[in-house]
């Protein structure tokens, strides 16, 4: 328990039913081991958002590399926050870790997911992902993970959490890659080689030898277009302003990050300084030392020249865009100060400025060749399993909202309809094509022929 915490839930019900009276009435913890109050101390991604970093900050392993110039002084601080989901990694180590196989990363697009069927519990897998995103649902027994919302990108819709977040910061794209080069990469022996050698993996798109090799490996037509479009591959590659969270773990991610300029422009602003001028940028970008060393940890493997070539392509895009919108005129050399021309500055603006939805989500529908298969996978989301989160109705392991057990038999069609739905299906037609209308419990009247010995 110590490692993997006491499930608790909480006293919803008190919310409905207690007595009017002059306090709010609030939902107090319970232990989902021994029914009583509990006081919760830690749990799954308990350090993120600063939950817990008074215990926790001093023992960073990052914090400590950055020989002890940070002091934990929060209001002192820089902050950013970053949402961390499964990295959906091309070497998964959860996968590796598993003993009865029951993670696997799917080959039509690369998605890691947990069979639940074949989930024993063992739970090596939860200290086998170096990014804690494996979870253990004490209801079931059984670990679940990010599912990267497959019904939805099987029929070309983005994950819930890219299209819900207002700040508009998630892109989804394809990336052909060299599966066979995959392992070599993920051994290269200096961790701060690794940055170069996942990217050496990804194949462009643009080439045509690439695309011929697509074609003949059976890859559609609308998936190669769809490479051919991907924001990813722009950001990662093109621009090459995204880096892969801990490189070092070697497990070759495939959700990439673009490091914030803010630590770099809040400093210049709180010292009076012109944030929007590129000779300050760039001073500011090599004179901070702790902010670049920092993210150098989260996002290059300790090296710092990574993070720094990321920051100074931000701040020139900066510069270069502010001389656009005062009017003035297009300054050249801010671009060329990065590697980059004008009109490239200005498609990245579009990209991380102004995208719109189809520009930001590329995702090509799945096929209707292998749509058998993937319906039938469908039914394997863990979300929608009994005793998954929201699932089962109220009782000792939680309260939740209820909803219909999924059936293996769905049509493409229905899938998609009930995955654009505003609204959950209707529990009497439930969205779903099922022969028999009948899901299997009891024996509904007229299901079965009468008995004719019934007398
Ligand atoms: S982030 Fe963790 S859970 Fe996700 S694929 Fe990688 S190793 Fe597995």
């Amino acid at each position: 328990m110590g490692d993997y915490y006491e499930p608790w839930t909480y006293e919803y019900e008190h919310l409905l039913t207690a007595p009017a009276g002059e306090h709010t009435p609030v939902a107090r913890p319970t232990s989902l081991l021994t029914g009583k109050d509990t006081k919760i101390t830690w749990s799954a991604n308990w350090d993120d958002s600063l939950a817990g970093g008074n215990e926790l900050a001093a023992a960073d392993p990052i914090l400590a590399k950055v020989s002890g110039a940070v002091k934990l002084e929060y209001e002192k601080a820089f902050m950013f926050f970053l949402p961390r989901i499964c990295e959906h990694c091309l070497n998964p180590s959860c996968a590796a870790s598993c003993p009865s196989g029951a993670i696997y990363k799917r080959a039509e697009d690369g998605i890691v997911l947990v069979d639940q069927d074949r989930c024993r519990g063992w739970r090596m897998c939860v200290t086998g992902c170096p990014y804690k995103k494996i979870y253990f649902n004490h209801r079931t027994g059984k670990a679940e993970k990010c599912t990267f919302c497959f019904p939805r990108v099987e029929i070309g819709l983005p994950t819930v959490c890219s299209e819900t977040c207002v700040g508009r910061l998630r892109y989804i794209g394809l990336l052909l890659y060299d599966a066979d080069a995959v392992a070599q990469a993920a051994a290269t022996r200096s961790e701060t080689d690794l940055y170069a050698a996942q990217r050496s993996v990804f194949l462009d798109p643009h080439d045509p030898r690439v695309v011929a090799a697509a074609r003949r490996t059976g890859i559609p037509e609308d998936w190669i277009e769809g490479a051919q479009r991907s924001p990813v591959w722009d950001l990662i590659m093109r621009y090459e302003v995204a880096l892969p969270l801990h490189p070092e773990y070697r497990t070759m991610p495939m959700v990439w990050y673009i490091p914030p300029l803010s630590p770099v422009v809040d400093a210049l602003r709180d010292t009076g300084h012109d944030g929007e001028d590129m000779g300050n940028l760039f001073g500011a970008v090599d004179a901070l030392r702790i902010p670049v060393e920092y993210l150098a940890e989260l996002f290059s493997a300790g090296d710092p020249a990574p993070v720094t070539a990321v920051l100074q392509r931000l701040a020139a895009m900066r510069a270069y865009q502010r001389r656009v919108n005062l009017g003035e005129e297009r300054d050249e050399s801010i671009a060329e100060a990065v590697g980059m021309t004008g009109q490239q500055m200005d498609a990245m603006y579009r990209l991380l400025a102004i995208a719109k939805y189809d520009e930001r989500y590329v995702i090509p529908a799945a096929h209707a060749e292998i749509a058998h298969g993937l319906e039938e996978l469908a039914t394997e989301c863990s979300l929608d399993y009994e005793g998954g989160p929201g699932m089962g109705g109220s009782g000792p392991f939680g309260e939740v909202s209820g909803r219909p057990v999924p059936l293996a038999v769905e049509n493409f069609q229905v899938l998609a309809e009930r995955q654009r739905s505003d609204n959950l299906p209707d529990p009497t037609t439930r969205g779903r094509v099922n022969l028999l209308n009948w899901d299997g419990r009891g024996r509904p009247e007229g299901l079965f022929p009468e008995r004719k010995d019934k007398s």
